[in-house]
């Protein structure tokens, strides 16, 4: 039987709260060996700290995401470093810039980072990082800021970037993930940069509760307050949709983005 991972979700999330021993149990009959459980603040790294804790294929990240950095309380950065050096395992993230959003601003959110990727450096973790619109900036970041490019490497998660930004992003260290939304018709664009991508840099991830499959392709089709909810579970379909972008086996590509995956985050 072949394994799988999952190398971006949030199993944390409060949508998730309903269903959670039983995504457990789905993700060890679908033979999912790696969760890259990823935090986004303060307020939710002890949940991903518990399930870490209890569940050993979670391979936690902490970090604070870029939406919710304005709203940080004061000392979240030693709060950080505290909660990475109870996790030796653990990665930095889920941490990035978003232009999408209007407010935290990118001026508020590049200090944050930059200080998240000085301490995953310090600390030496691979990092997770989330890029909206701000592939100009982030590249230039890099640039002007060498030292704080992740020595370990790093993944661009739902990587949704130009193509020909994929050279310059892959010099630097970068592995990118492909999750279900891209698998809607209008993402074909997206599926073309995937394809080139050099094998040895795509993993996959569902992102769960979040970036959904298109209905169609949702095998679980959870429902919460009358809003869809992405279930771990699909990760299977998404391999099976990628396998079908980039024309390989599913079982060839099963095993890539394990060993991919393997060899990012140390597991
Ligand atoms: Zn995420």
């Amino acid at each position: 039987m072949r394994h799988l991972c999952d190398s971006h979700l949030h199993l944390q999330d409060a949508r998730l709260d309903l269903w959670r021993s039983e995504v457990v149990e789905e993700l060890r009959s679908l033979q999912v060996i790696h969760w890259g459980v990823n935090g986004t603040g303060p307020d939710d790294w002890d949940a991903v700290s518990d399930l870490a804790r209890h569940h050993a294929e979670v391979i936690p990240s902490f970090g604070l995401h870029p939406w919710k950095v304005r709203h940080a309380l004061e000392g979240w950065e030693s709060s950080l470093r505290s909660i990475l050096e109870s996790h030796p395992q653990a990665g930095v993230g889920e941490i990035g810039l978003d232009k999408w959003v209007s407010e935290p601003t990118l001026a508020v959110q590049i200090p944050a980072f930059l200080l998240q990727l000085t301490v995953a450096n310090d600390l030496q973790r691979p990092v997770t990082i989330h890029c909206l619109k701000a592939w100009g900036t982030l590249l230039r970041l890099f640039r002007e800021h060498p030292d704080c490019v992740p020595v370990r490497g790093f993944l661009l998660h739902s990587f949704g970037g130009p193509a020909e930004m994929v050279p310059a992003l892959v010099r630097l260290g970068a592995r990118f993930s492909f999750s279900g939304y891209f698998l809607e018709p209008r993402k074909e664009t997206v599926c073309r940069t995937f394809r080139e991508i050099p094998r040895d840099r795509v993993l996959v991830e569902t992102d769960a509760p979040d970036m959904l499959l298109p209905a169609g392709l949702d095998g679980y089709g959870l429902l919460r307050e009358g809003r869809r909810v992405n279930h771990p579970g699909n990760i299977e379909r998404i391999l099976v949709g990628l396998a079908g972008v980039l024309d390989c086996g599913v079982d060839e590509l099963a095993g890539q983005t394990l060993a991919n995956h393997e060899a990012l985050f140390g597991c």
